[in-house]
Parts: C-alpha cells; sequence; structure tokens
C-alpha cells in the first residue's frame, strides 16, 4: 500500500461503458457448456460445497498416482489441498497424451525471430524432457532442489521447466530480457544450484548476449553448481571448464528414459517473481495439485480447448502467464501450443499477423499493451494478412480500455472471436475472473464473472460489503487450490500482504466495482487511485476515457499534490503514429475527457511523451510518473523498467 493504510472512502466510478455484445451463436453451439444457466447452477455448486467442486474437478481433469486423504486444510494462513495424494506434473502434461491418440500430434509449434520454424510431437516433447530431466539427475538433483531458467523464448525453455517438475526440482524462471543484477537477485533470493541459459537469444533483429549476462549475474552468487547453455545464436562465449555444460553435447550422453516420480499434492513446483509493477517484485511460491488444477481447468473453460486449435498465449515462459498459458494449462489439456521467440513488429510491423495466418492459429492470448502498440501502428498490417483461423480472443496484464476492446474484436476478430478478458495475478496462479466465451454476454472492459469455485467480493476498508456499484477494494473470500501458499522465505510478509490487510480475505490490491448485472470491472491499483476533491479515482477509466480520443494511442494517469484539490490529475499521452501535437490538442484532450466522464477528471497538467515507462512484461508503472510528477526524481524500484531511456526522455522534458 501506498501509505500503509487503507483509505475509508469507496472508489467512485465514473466511466459510462454500455456496449454489451451478445455471445456469437456459432460459438456457443460447440462450446462445452449449453448455456448461461448451466454456469451459474456449477457457478453456485461450486461456492455453496468447494470442496466437493474441487474434488470433482481434480478427479475428472488429472491423473494422480494415489489419490487424496481430505480435500482441504487452511490453518495459520498455510493452504493444503488434496492432502495425502500424489501426482507428477509432467505426467499430467506429457505421459498421459503419449498414451493416447495425442503421441503423434503437435505438442509445440514454435518460430524462431529469424524465422526458423520446429515442431515437437507430444512423443517428441516427452523424450526431450526425459532427457533434460536425466541431465538434472546426473548433476546431483534431487527433489526439493531449485533451479534457475533464464532463456530466449525457445522451446528448450519448456522442456526445461518440464524436466523440473519430472523429477521436483523447483524451477524459478527469470524472463530473459532481464538484466544480470535481475537474475543475481532471483538467484540470490531462491538459491537455485542450477542454471539453464543460452549463448544468445534473437531479439528486434540483434542478438541479446545471454551466457554473457549470466556470467555476470554468476560473480555474485555462490549457489550455482552447474549452468547448461543452449547454443542458440551462435556467439562466442566463455564455457568455464567444471560448470558450465553445452546442452547438445550433455544431453547427448544421457539415458533416454526418466519416469516422472510421485509428488506429493502440495510439493513446492514453482517460485515466480511478480512483475514489479508497484514495487519491487515478489516471489511467489506455487504448489502442484492445486495449481495444475487451476492451470488446467482455466484453459479448458476458458479457452474452449479443442483438438484441432493452434493455441496462441503470446506471453514469454518468464510471467505467471507463460506458466500457466503457454506450458502447464496447454500442455495438461493436450493442446497444440504455438510458441515465438521474438519481437512482435520484427522484421515488419505485421510479424504476428503473418504467422497467425502461416501457422492458422485459433486462439490468440496477449496483453493490452501489445493491442494498444499494434493501434498505435495502424490497421494495414493486420488487414494485410488472412486472420479467418481466429475463433478466440483473449487478454490478460491490465485493464484493457474498452476502445482497444472494440479495436481487437473488430481488426482482428472480424466480430466473430469471443473476448476473453482475464483478470488474475502472479499470487492467484490462473484466471479468476473472466468470461466463459459462448454463453456470456461480454462488455469493453469488464473481466465479467468468477471462474468456477472463486468468490470475488469488493469491500470497504473495514470489511464491509461495497453497496450497489459503488468501487472498493477487490477481495477474494476463500483459498482456492491454485492459489500461492506464500512468498518465498517471508510468510510473514505474505500473511500480511495478501490476508491481514482485511482480516479472513484474500486481498488483490486492484480497485473495483460491479455493475448491477454482477460483472466486475477492474478500476486500477489501489495504490495508484486519485484523490481529487474527495472522489477517489481509479486509473482505468480516466485513462480508458482519453485512449478514446482519436489521436491518443495511450494515457496514464497519475496524482500530484494539489493545495486546492487534495489531489491534480497528471495525464502523460503518446499519440498515435500519424498524430503530430500542435497548439489547441491539450486543450482538445481536455475538453474531451471532461466530455466523457465528467470535470472531476479534468487534468491539471497533460504531458505528452514518445513512450510510457513499462514493466518488463509491458505494464505501465504509474508510481514511476507519480514520483516524477510529484518531486521531479524517481526514487522507487526501477530494477523491472523495460527502458531506461524513456525516463531520461521524460525527466529531460519535466526540465524543459
Ligand atoms: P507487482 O505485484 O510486483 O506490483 P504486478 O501486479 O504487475 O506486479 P502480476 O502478478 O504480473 O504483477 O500482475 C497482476 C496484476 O495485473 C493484477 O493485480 C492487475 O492489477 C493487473 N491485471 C492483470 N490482468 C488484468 C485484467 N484482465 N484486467 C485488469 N487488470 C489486470
Ligand atoms: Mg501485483
Amino acid at each position: 500500500m501506498a501509505n500503509n493504510e487503507l483509505a475509508e472512502v469507496s472508489i467512485d466510478s465514473l466511466l459510462k461503458e454500455n456496449r454489451k455484445f451478445l455471445p456469437n451463436k456459432k460459438f456457443s453451439e460447440n462450446y462445452i457448456l449449453k448455456d448461461y444457466n448451466t454456469y451459474k447452477r456449477m457457478y453456485n455448486s461450486s461456492i455453496k460445497d468447494p470442496k466437493k467442486f474441487w474434488e470433482k474437478m481434480a478427479a475428472t481433469h488429472l491423473v494422480f498416482f494415489k489419490k487424496w486423504r481430505s480435500v482441504f486444510k487452511w490453518k495459520d494462513y498455510k493452504a493444503e489441498w488434496f492432502i495425502g495424494a500424489t501426482l507428477n506434473i509432467s505426467y499430467n502434461c506429457l505421459d498421459r497424451h503419449v498414451n493416447s491418440d495425442r503421441k503423434n500430434k503437435a505438442a509445440l509449434i514454435w518460430e524462431g525471430e529469424p524465422g526458423d520454424v520446429k515442431t515437437y510431437t507430444y512423443q517428441q516433447l516427452y523424450s526431450e524432457v526425459m532427457i533434460c530431466a536425466n541431465m538434472l539427475k546426473s548433476l546431483g538433483l534431487v527433489a526439493g532442489d531449485k533451479a534457475a531458467i533464464y532463456m530466449p523464448l525457445i522451446p528448450e525453455a519448456m522442456i526445461a521447466m518440464l524436466a523440473c517438475t519430472r523429477i521436483g526440482v523447483v524451477h524459478t524462471v527469470v524472463f530473459g530480457g532481464f538484466s544480470s543484477n535481475s537474475l543475481r537477485d532471483r538467484i540470490q533470493d531462491s538459491g537455485c544450484k542450477i542454471l539453464f541459459t543460452a549463448d544468445g537469444g534473437f531479439r528486434k533483429g540483434s542478438v541479446v548476449k545471454m551466457k554473457e549476462m549470466a556470467d555476470e549475474a554468476l560473480l555474485e552468487t555462490s549457489t550455482i553448481k552447474n549452468v547448461i547453455v543452449v547454443k542458440r545464436t551462435s556467439e562466442k562465449v566463455n564455457m568455464k571448464t567444471g560448470r558450465d555444460l553445452w546442452w547438445h553435447e550433455y544431453s547427448a550422453k544421457q539415458a533416454k528414459v526418466c519416469e516422472a516420480i510421485p509428488l506429493s499434492s502440495e510439493h513446492p513446483l514453482f517460485i515466480l517473481y511478480t512483475s514489479g509493477t508497484t514495487g519491487k517484485p515478489k516471489g511467489l511460491l506455487h504448489t502442484t495439485a492445486g495449481y495444475l488444477l487451476g492451470a488446467t481447468v482455466t484453459t479448458k473453460y476458458l479457452f474452449d480447448i479443442k483438438e484441432t486449435d493452434i493455441y496462441w498465449c503470446t506471453a514469454d515462459v518468464g510471467w505467471i502467464t507463460g506458466h500457466s498459458y503457454v506450458v502447464y494449462g496447454p500442455l495438461s489439456n493436450g493442446a497444440t501450443v504455438f510458441m515465438y521467440e521474438g519481437a512482435p513488429t520484427f522484421p515488419e510491423p505485421d510479424r504476428f499477423w503473418k504467422m497467425i495466418s502461416d501457422h492458422k492459429v485459433t486462439t490468440l492470448y496477449t496483453a493490452p499493451t501489445a493491442i494498444r502498440s499494434f493501434i498505435r501502428l495502424g490497421n494495414e498490417y493486420p488487414l494485410k494478412h488472412d486472420l479467418s483461423s481466429l475463433r478466440l480472443l483473449g487478454t490478460v496484464g491490465e485493464p484493457i480500455n474498452p476502445e482497444a476492446w472494440i479495436w481487437y474484436n473488430e481488426v482482428i476478430g472480424k466480430k466473430k472471436c469471443p473476448i476473453v478478458d482475464t483478470w488474475w495475478q502472479t499470487e492467484t496462479g490462473a484466471a479468476m475472473i473472466a468470461p466463459f466465451p459462448g454463453i456470456m454476454a461480454t462488455k469493453p472492459g469488464s473481466a465479467t464473472n468468477p471462474f468456477f469455485g472463486i468468490e470475488p467480493v469488493i469491500l470497504k476498508k473495514d470489511g464491509t460489503k461495497a453497496k450497489g456499484n459503488e468501487g472498493g477494494y477487490l477481495c477474494i473470500k476463500n483459498p482456492w487450490p491454485y492459489m500461492a501458499r506464500t512468498i518465498y522465505g517471508d510468510h510473514d510478509r505474505y500473511k500480511k500482504t495478501y490476508w491481514k490487510e482485511i482480516e479472513g480475505h484474500y486481498f488483490t490490491g486492484d480497485g473495483a466495482h460491479q455493475d448491477k448485472e454482477g460483472y466486475f470491472w477492474i478500476m486500477g491499483r489501489v495504490d495508484d487511485v486519485i484523490n481529487v476533491s474527495g472522489h477517489r479515482l481509479g486509473t482505468m477509466e480516466i485513462e480508458s476515457a482519453a485512449v478514446h480520443h482519436p489521436s491518443i494511442a495511450e494515457c496514464a494517469v497519475v496524482g500530484r499534490p494539489d493545495p486546492i484539490k487534495g489531489q491534480g490529475i497528471v495525464a502523460f499521452i503518446t499519440l498515435k503514429k500519424s498524430e503530430k501535437v500542435n497548439s489547441h490538442l491539450k486543450e482538445d484532450i481536455s475538453k474531451f475527457i471532461v466530455k466523457e466522464i465528467g470535470t472531476l477528471a479534468r487534468p491539471d497538467d497533460i504531458r505528452f511523451t514518445e513512450a510510457l515507462p513499462k514493466t518488463r512484461s509491458g505494464k505501465i508503472m504509474r508510481r514511476l510518473l507519480r514520483e516524477l510528477a510529484t518531486t521531479g526524481v524517481i526514487k522507487g524500484d526501477t530494477t523491472t523498467l523495460e527502458d531506461f531511456s524513456v525516463l531520461e526522455k521524460l525527466r529531460e522534458k519535466d526540465e524543459d
């Protein structure tokens, strides 16, 4: 929390978004649930008796080696699900498909940035995973040990993750775009014994020297005994004798078979650090059975996985979205995953659309930041390609502004693909609030309804429920199977951050409100709420109103102290590529926002910028803009910032 204190008052909602889209009939006909009432019935029973519900889901969707004694225990803020059972994640993602008709089905279709393509059938992926697990074993790793994965988005990243799960090694994937310092911090925090990396990775046509960065990180870490290096770019790299091993050489020496070992339901699966949007990243620990169950069933119901789908979640495996929806969710469902190594606009801004057309991608799951940047570039790029294979579109990571939603629906989905806006967090493990496609009407900017077994509530500080469509703190009523069990090494912080803010509820840190039909609208981070003349405004609504302006591509609003109003609004704005700043534009934008949502939201200051500061997963870092607008200096944690030059440019402007 910004002030370590929750404010008494609620969050005011100003945005009037009344558009509503009924489910597409053709889509509905083939969807797993018959209609909305079926969802409602299932949802109600999942809330009435969650143990019974999850037990049934687990028995239906996962393979356990040994059944559980009891379903759930919650003591001292420690959750246990499926107690006494054993299972193995790689068994669920691979063996069970290899033992079925899916044996020769493509598990992974991968395209590198230079255009090289590789396909792995389930059988092939299974073989590679077993060999990789044997590499780990031969280096002395046993269940409970930790491995860091710092790689480009290449098949070996997925293989290494699955190999860890095969023998119970806990992985921590560090996004390949992070610097050596971030890698070092994460290795130190989690105490990894081994590091998977690559010589380099391709990004925007150049080579990122990953091994060099890894070497630097390892100068200040003491726990890593070995480094396994994939040859990707053929960079010249230093291989430290006795420590560093080439993947292709060392794997050739391994036995081909490695049985999946039975692990208890609560066996630690991975540690993953949050995006760092609001502060220093936290290492969340997820465990085996509950996490896999969440990833599996949310993928099945929300993305309507069919045998013939080519499913593409554009996230890097360094983020939770990549864990749950590039690797574990789709593979557990036996889907065909598409993966792309490089930048979305390389060599041309149409790269995404070209690949969708080339590989006949059916499902695209991406982030609002990507959608906004495509809008900024112009429609000619998607319009050049045949996107008719697409049948479902998803979004995650930030609130999607209604205008971006409409563009996604029209220009990419051609008004025939359901838009599945999924709200969730690293902590929640998998999707929590999202439309069940085909049976739920959608509203641009609303993540709609909760997933089965999840009971979101909007609360005020005292724990009472917000009334009507009043905005408040989005909380979750009870523990659920796929939530993080702790912050690695700091259970007190876990308790305090998530369960003590409003006693007895999981505290998400996001603000939200519910409309008359019960739909949930995420209004932005609680930390980012702006207090104007006693009215507390979420950032999402003001930004969405601004983005509706025809010249604007992106907008971030923050508050700064104001002697009269308490806080004034500062709007940082990027324009569409085709637009230029002119003398009327500020006034015009200001009027536009006032007309859209009211005088209260009138910006006190509008600043044009070429880019906004974002995390490496593409989220706007309002806290840095707030510091800049308030004090002109930035002291907060910037380790997750994507591009430091953005800050420099903003600072220069500030000094003008
Ligand atoms: P940190 O916790 O370190 O500040 P972070 O919250 O950005 O970083 P993640 O776990 O990657 O880390 O992101 C989860 C957050 O992203 C949510 O709390 C929410 O603010 C935002 N978010 C994700 N999906 C959506 C969505 N569909 N609609 C609105 N907000 C979303
Ligand atoms: Mg967070």
